[in-house]
């Protein structure tokens, strides 16, 4: 990417405009201000209600600690069990020495693998807690799964694989069968212990190795491990009294429970067969984020009663999903993979392209917020005064699609979201809203509040208790917790220091891979990276990145490879003076996993990822790859022996 054009990105960040917010406040005259006098809304009216829901919501708890985290030990544990696999697979402890351990068996971690493999460094173990490849889609096999982002952007390698997705927004069995056509071009399925897990990761300075300690009594020594454990995996469930005293039947999104359901991940059906297990089910589902709006409209087709139960309504755009255009795919030149990666992650941080080659409600929405005079626009105040105009009238059309589509008037205005549009991952449906209008689905509009309590027979919501045979949690994952509580891996570095203490005031690294004490330990993380919607693209150019540190390491007899103190302490200050652009319009926003639950603190701040925006994240790895000089590493080398 040219310099220019990352120049001109510098300051813009996915998630949030960087720029100060303008404040609508009570004090605003909107007739002294060009901007919003000629529009057709009340921009401070509205700014007020956005304030006061978040302040509604925040009333009842932010933070994880509203959550209850799913331990290993106790009532919960077999939440976090693998429903994929058949009980008591057994094997034989492994004992070797290899290059390289990956952690991991998602995406990421094949990227890292196949990189690495395609660098001439073949030792590489991969160690996957699940049963097969997939990672998140292994994990999410819930009826009507389906990826976000478009596929065509979303799944890697496919000109490697020779491979066109059927949809533009790929189903989980697709992707899930895409995982496995990765693991089988690249001899990964060999290199790979499926249902072991990762426990601990101990380094020692003596032999320059690691030590993997592994669920299967494994005795594995590695020169190097790359710890690729995805950022959303992790269950959790609402921190609410009588969640232990549910009689009837429940589950977690993440672990579907087809034999109580019906239906499959593996029928040929697109929506994972029929769940005709609901037919005579009263059935709850807790959650409206990303998840639940994807589960929704299939359960209603086959619940006797489906009650959602909503504490903040999501932003439902149009998504559009239709079949490859065969002709279309016919005519791709080689090539054409990554340059439509670049095109959507420039258009998506507000650059401007002549052509936008995926032209879909992500780029939409990012473009009208990010993309109009704003980045160029030489007075910051000014261009955060449009963006903001420009996120209310994008809002605005998001609330009345609401009307549009959902008949009830009572549960239209539920349904509408009061708050900036990157305030929460937006999502596309065109079946969620409309199955509102469905007589046995009912919306249980909590208004901020949430469910009160579970009891024996169901649900307390809004002072009434609902009778139901089936819970479905769809209440998200841990990201606001340790990296090695979400992982469930302690590394211990240097002198035995775990990773906990050294994060313990948050993540220290050097360009989010790298960190002082924990020498030949890289980390791949989208959330230390620099955030994007579409996280494999930044993801596989970690794993490049990875692959050339480390085959360059082998090439120049690198002992040891670490971040300086200085080095690390300069990433620190980057990402902690960049997150202050953003915690303005964080502060603003209803609670959600974006601005750690609605409480921001200085640890949150320094584990964030880099908000400069991806392109100049991806190009700060590039320029530093490019000088080939190691810059900012404390390295040490093997004695040469003659
Ligand atoms: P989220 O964390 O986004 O949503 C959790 C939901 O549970 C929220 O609606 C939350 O309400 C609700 N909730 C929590 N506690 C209570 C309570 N006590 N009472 C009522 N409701 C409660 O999790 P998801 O699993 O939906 O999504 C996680 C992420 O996974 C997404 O943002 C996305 O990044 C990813 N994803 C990606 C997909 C893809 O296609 N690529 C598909 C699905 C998910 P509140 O909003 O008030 O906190």
């Amino acid at each position: 990417m040219a310099t220019a054009e990352v120049e001109v990105l510098k300051n813009v960040d996915l998630l949030g405009p960087p720029q100060k917010q303008i404040h609508l406040g009570a004090d605003f005259d909107k007739s002294e201000d060009p901007t919003v006098s000629e529009v057709p809304f009340d921009p401070v009216a509205l700014k007020d209600r956005y304030i006061a829901e978040r302040d509604r919501r925040l009333k009842h708890g932010g933070g994880i600690n509203q959550y209850r985290l799913v331990e290993e030990k106790g009532q919960f544990a077999h939440y976090l069990t693998d429903p994929w696999v058949e009980p008591g697979f057994k094997r034989d402890p492994v004992k070797e020495e290899v290059d390289v351990v990956v952690v991991g068996g998602g995406y990421g971690a094949q990227l890292v693998a196949v990189r690495l493999l395609e660098k001439g460094v073949r030792n590489v173990r991969l160690i996957e807690k699940a049963g097969d490849f997939g990672g998140t889609w292994y994990w999410n096999r819930y009826p009507g799964a389906q990826c976000d982002i478009e596929s065509y952007i979303y799944m890697p390698l496919l000109e490697e694989l020779g491979y066109m997705p059927t949809e533009k927004y790929a189903r989980a069995k697709e992707l899930l069968k895409h995982s496995e056509m990765i693991g089988k071009k690249y001899g990964l399925y060999e290199r790979t212990l499926f249902q072991t897990e990762v426990g601990k990761l101990r380094w020692n300075e003596d032999s320059a190795m690691w030590s993997v300690e592994t669920s299967r009594g494994d005795d594995i020594k590695a020169r190097f491990v790359v710890p690729s454990a995805g950022p959303l995996h992790r269950p959790k469930l609402p921190g609410v009294k009588g969640i232990e005293d549910f009689k009837g039947h429940s589950f977690h999104s993440s672990r579907w429970d087809y034999g109580y359901t019906g239906g499959d991940v593996k029928a040929d059906s697109i929506n994972s067969g029929e769940l005709r297990g609901l037919s005579d089910k009263r059935v709850a589902v807790i959650g409206t984020g990303a998840t639940a709006v994807q589960i929704v409209p299939n359960a209603a087709k086959y619940a006797k009663e489906l009650y959602v139960f909503q504490r903040t309504p999501s932003s439902i755009d149009v998504r559009a999903n239709r079949p490859t255009d065969s002709e279309w795919a016919e005519k791709l030149q080689k090539g054409w993979q990554m340059e439509r990666m670049d095109n959507f992650n420039i258009i998506v941080n507000g650059g401007m392209l002549p052509e936008d080659l995926v032209k879909d409600g992500w780029t939409d929405i990012l473009h009208k917020l990010l993309g109009r005079n704003a980045v160029q626009d030489s007075d910051p105040a000014k261009a955060a005064a449009e963006r903001q105009m420009a996120d209310f009238e994008k809002m605005n059309e998001v609330r009345a699609r609401c009307d549009e589509v959902v008949k009830n008037k009572e549960t239209a205005e539920s349904l509408k979201p009061w708050y900036n549009q990157l305030c929460k991952r937006p999502c596309f449906h065109d079946e969620y809203l409309q199955a509102f209008n469905q007589p046995n689905v009912h919306l249980v509009d909590t208004e901020g509040v949430g469910i009160d309590r579970i009891t024996e027979k169901g649900i307390v919501a809004n002072g009434k208790e609902f009778e139901l045979d089936c819970i479905i949690y769809a209440t998200g994952f841990e990201l606001a917790t340790d990296w090695t509580h979400r992982s469930n891996i302690e590394v211990y570095g240097r002198d035995g220091q775990t990773l906990t203490d050294c994060w313990k005031n948050g993540a220290r690294t050097l360009h989010g891979w790298t960190t002082r004490g924990f020498p030949n330990c890289f980390w791949v993380s989208i959330v230390r990276a620099a955030l994007t919607p579409n996280f494999i693209h930044v993801t596989g150019e970690q794993a490049k990145h990875l692959a050339y540190v480390i085959s360059e390491c082998m090439a120049r007899n690198v002992r040891t490879c670490e971040p300086t103190n200085e080095a690390e302490q300069g990433w620190i200050d980057t990402i902690l003076s960049l997150i202050k652009l953003r915690a303005e319009f964080l502060k603003e926003c209803t609670p959600g996993y974006y601005n750690n639950e609605g409480t921001p603190s200085a640890s949150a701040a320094q584990s964030a990822a880099y908000g400069g925006g991806s392109p100049a994240f991806l190009k700060i790895l590039e320029d530093w790859r490019a000088k080939g000089d190691f810059e900012g590493l404390d390295v040490t080398h093997f004695e040469e022996t003659s």
